[in-house]
């Protein structure tokens, strides 16, 4: 069924390796599977067949446009529209998964609607909606990297900027491929504790060190934890991580945003406000410049706004996905002329 159902492609050449009786190393994602003839790796997605790694290629399960606020990036070209795609599949299993229904093709549920249609399509619909960047998300993109390839490049092409909303659940080898072709990279860390990142199938140490990694190729970078009442909201472990992202940069923005229940998550509380709040003091406490709250429209204070790190004036004021006023200038605070990371123009 789900063979039939999913378009396919062999894997690209740097994102696999060939093993010994026509096994086959998935390098698409820190889960390295080995995958056996007949069998498929964690993601469910990719598969072998007569000794070839097979990935999916040529549909999507979705494509809208949306804010670039939404993904969120807050500090790559703030107001401009995204064309967004995503396919199916994930390499994790969280049981808050807001996806779920696409996430979990294979374990939990079976593929739904799929849009075959080739890249030109998504360039041109892009075009069409006025979009800046095209932006791979709603499924974990790195388990299509392919897909993600041969659009971003003909999107780069055509003068747009490309994006993914990731797990960070990469290997060396998959960022060193995507890099040349991503502008920006959104990272969820859920959590800074190992017996989280198992419960959801993955290890923390991988999304650790793809941080540092992306944040060193420079492309731009900013990190999303969806704080969930009695799973991550310990303020040790919120302190833990806002130290661990100071370490790599404190001009990573810092976002963190609201958990509404899900999946198999309904019956744990939504985010109190007042969670957002001690977890954003903390990020600051750490020295990260730029620590947002999300998914609350208006409910924090004024924590959806920039401030420029220097003089404390807001820069940029939004209320949920809509920018109400961006004051940057050739990427500088307008009243006292520091810098403020990120991409502008
Ligand atoms: S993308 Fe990740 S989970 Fe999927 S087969 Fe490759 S290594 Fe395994």
């Amino acid at each position: 069924m789900l063979d039939q159902k999913l378009y396919r492609r062999p894997a690209d050449t740097a994102l696999s390796v060939q093993e010994e009786n026509g096994a086959v190393r998935c390098l698409a994602c820190a889960q390295r599977c080995l995958v056996r003839p007949g069998k498929r790796g964690i993601c469910r997605v990719r598969y072998n067949e007569d000794g070839v790694l097979y990935a999916p290629f040529g549909y999507v399960t979705g494509m809208a446009p949306d804010p670039v606020e939404k993904k969120p990036f807050y500090h790559f070209l703030p107001g401009s529209v995204t064309l967004s795609f995503g396919m199916a599949g994930c390499n994790f299993h969280c049981p808050h998964c807001q996806n779920w229904q696409i996430s979990q093709i294979g374990r939990t549920c079976e593929p739904g609607r799929m849009i075959p249609v080739v890249p030109e399509d998504l360039v041109t619909a892009a075009r069409r909606v006025g979009a800046r960047l095209v932006v791979s998300t709603y499924n974990e993109p790195l388990i299509t990297a392919e897909w993600a390839l041969a659009i971003f490049e003909l999107a780069r092409a055509e003068g747009l900027r490309c994006a993914m909303v990731s797990n960070g659940y990469a290997s060396r080898e998959s960022i060193a491929r995507l890099s040349p072709v991503v502008d920006a990279y959104k990272i969820d860390l859920k959590g800074f504790d190992e017996r989280h990142y198992r419960q959801f199938g993955g290890r923390l140490q991988p999304v650790l060190d793809s941080i540092a990694a992306w944040w060193a190729t420079g492309t731009w970078v900013e990190v999303v934890t969806l704080v969930i009442p009695g799973v991550n909201d310990d303020p040790g472990e919120l302190r833990a991580l806002a130290k661990f992202l100071y370490s790599v940069s404190p001009d990573i923005p810092w976002h963190v945003t609201a958990f509404h229940p899900a999946f198999r998550m309904t019956d744990t509380r939504p985010t109190p406000a007042a969670t957002l709040q001690t977890a954003r003091k903390i990020g600051l406490e750490e020295g990260l410049r730029y620590v947002y709250a999300g998914n609350l429209p208006g409910g924090v204070d004024d924590a959806e706004h920039t401030r420029c790190p220097s003089c404390g004036t807001v820069v940029v004021q939004r209320y949920g996905f809509r920018v109400l006023a961006n004051e940057i200038r050739e990427g500088r605070c307008p009243k006292c002329r520091n810098p403020i990371a990120g991409v502008w123009d």
